[in-house]
């Protein structure tokens, strides 16, 4: 009885709290509290706390990502918010218009007070009892400089990322680079590619991240990328069986790199915030009344607006092809508070019937319904992801961060999509004209049988990587029981 008490006692202090700091927008933190949420329900139960260090850029609204974490977080009692206060002088905004990934980058070295502080009440509010012993820190890739913080207070940093495997390898092959060559890219120089380590085919310079060819945004990226060695482990949202190549490439831990934890897909549940209810069930009771595969998404993720002439194009493209659609229209609420006024005139009179136009849609949820036969995609990972897991076929459209690399893994690499464009940059300017669009879609739509056989294998692989036993899983279970 006594001994029995004791084990129970030990085991209790087994039971670990981590402190998460993810990155304030959407893509980040709903596949962080999703993990925050894997990880607290694993079995057995290791993980008893997690406390999530929430913080906010100047000019994202700080009420409304709180309030989009605490809707996320409502039924985990054993998930807390700690809210970070404001970092006094911030970054000059200029720098975030011309080189967002150097703004991120300084504004999180001068969270660093903040977050020492924030750590050091946490921690003073324990005692020898305590039960729970805070076991580390989890980190966005973005809040890399906050590993100074937990070398600090003698705990591990580990990564989350909210990124491909082969972004990773891109991430190793950067300062390797950087002290070899000359420093940063050219994006003009035609079709020069490079050998990024877990690629099989060499890597085009044109699909790298935008901001890598700018001076002060390449800065950032190599300064990001040369501090993840220093990281405890990289959780990676993503599976096994999809990048064969990039993890065995981590698997034999390339110069020390730290243990590499294949831990996806993190899908974000259904119960997004954002979303109206009613609104809701109009997109998903129009998509029970359409034939199986008849429908084309589109969906260009959770940040940027359109300009007005390419949705206009986009309108035009949908009436050239006269498939089903359903489309998530985002602009700018100040410019364009009702986006209906932005379509081309009588365009929803004609496609009457045919389709629905939404702004923020219950993405998995449509995603998995069994009418979307195909999926116009930003490629933004986690709508790859979710599109994977449902063995939906993308036409790639990148706009911005990875997106391009994530189209040309997906489509060159993984041969699961289909490419519409694999180079396009959204803050170029470009207006991709309807014909294109159009074309896209109906080879989209008309499909191949060889990759949608394909489609349903990786879709079944998904499942089964994140289910008891499956690779995820185990690798859920590893990265644990290392803490
Ligand atoms: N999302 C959604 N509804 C929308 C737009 C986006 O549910 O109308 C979700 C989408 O399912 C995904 C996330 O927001 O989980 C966007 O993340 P992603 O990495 O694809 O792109 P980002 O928005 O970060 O560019």
């Amino acid at each position: 009885m006594f001994l029995g008490k004791i084990a129970r006692r030990m085991e209790e202090k087994q039971e670990a709290e981590l402190i998460f700091i993810p990155f304030p927008i959407p893509g980040h933190m709903l596949a962080t509290i999703e993990l925050a949420k894997r990880l607290i329900n694993h079995k057995p139960r290791r993980i008893h706390t997690i406390t999530i260090l929430h913080w906010s850029l100047p000019f994202l609204p700080q009420s409304d990502t709180i309030s989009f974490l605490k809707s996320l977080i409502q039924t985990e009692s054993r998930i807390r918010l700690v809210t970070l206060p404001d970092v006094p002088n911030p970054p000059p905004m200029e720098l975030f218009v011309k080189a967002s990934e150097s703004y991120i980058l300084e504004f999180v070295k001068k969270m660093v007070p903040l977050v020492k502080k924030a750590l050091s009440t946490l921690l003073s509010s324990r005692d020898e009892s305590d039960s729970v012993r805070v076991a580390g820190l989890v980190l966005d890739f973005f809040c890399v400089p906050l590993i100074d913080v937990g070398n600090e207070f003698n705990l591990p940093s580990y990564i989350f990322l909210t990124c491909s495997a082969s972004f990773l390898g891109m991430m190793k092959y950067l300062p390797e680079r950087h002290r070899k060559i000359k420093p940063e890219f050219n994006r003009s120089s035609g079709e020069e590619t490079i050998p990024v380590p877990g690629f099989v085919n060499s890597v085009p310079v044109k699909v790298l991240p935008p901001g890598l060819f700018m001076r002060e945004s390449y800065e950032a990226w190599v300064e990001m990328a040369e501090r993840f060695p220093e990281a405890k482990g990289i959780l990676v949202n993503s599976f096994e069986s999809l990048e064969r190549n990039a993890f065995d490439y981590f698997d034999h831990r390339p110069d020390n790199y730290p243990p590499v934890y294949p831990i996806g897909p993190i899908l974000c549940s259904n119960d997004r915030p954002n979303l109206d209810l009613s609104e809701r069930d109009r997109i998903l009771r129009w998509l029970d009344d359409q034939p199986e595969s008849s429908v084309v998404f589109f969906c260009f993720g959770s940040l940027k607006s359109l300009a007005a002439s390419q949705i206009k194009e986009i309108a035009q493209a949908i009436e050239l092809v006269g498939f089903r659609f359903l489309w998530s229209i985002r602009t700018d609420p100040n410019e364009y508070p009702n986006p209906y006024e932005i379509l081309p005139d009588g365009f929803m009179n004609r496609v009457m019937g045919l389709g629905l136009v939404c702004g923020w849609a219950p993405q998995v949820e449509i995603l998995a319904h069994k009418a979307i036969g195909g999926f116009v995609s930003h490629c933004g990972w986690n709508s790859i992801l979710e599109s994977l897991r449902f063995g939906v076929p993308i036409a790639t459209w990148p706009m911005y961060a990875e997106q391009q690399l994530n189209a040309f893994t997906i489509v060159k690499e993984l041969g699961l999509a289909l490419e519409m464009r694999l180079d396009y940059v959204w803050a170029h300017g470009e207006i991709v004209k309807a014909d294109e669009i159009a074309g896209a879609v109906r080879s989209l739509m008309d499909g191949e049988d060889v990759r949608r056989r394909k489609l349903k294998e990786i879709a079944e692989a998904a499942k089964e990587a994140v289910m008891d036993g499956g690779s995820s899983f185990v690798a859920v279970k590893r990265f644990i029981d290392g803490l």
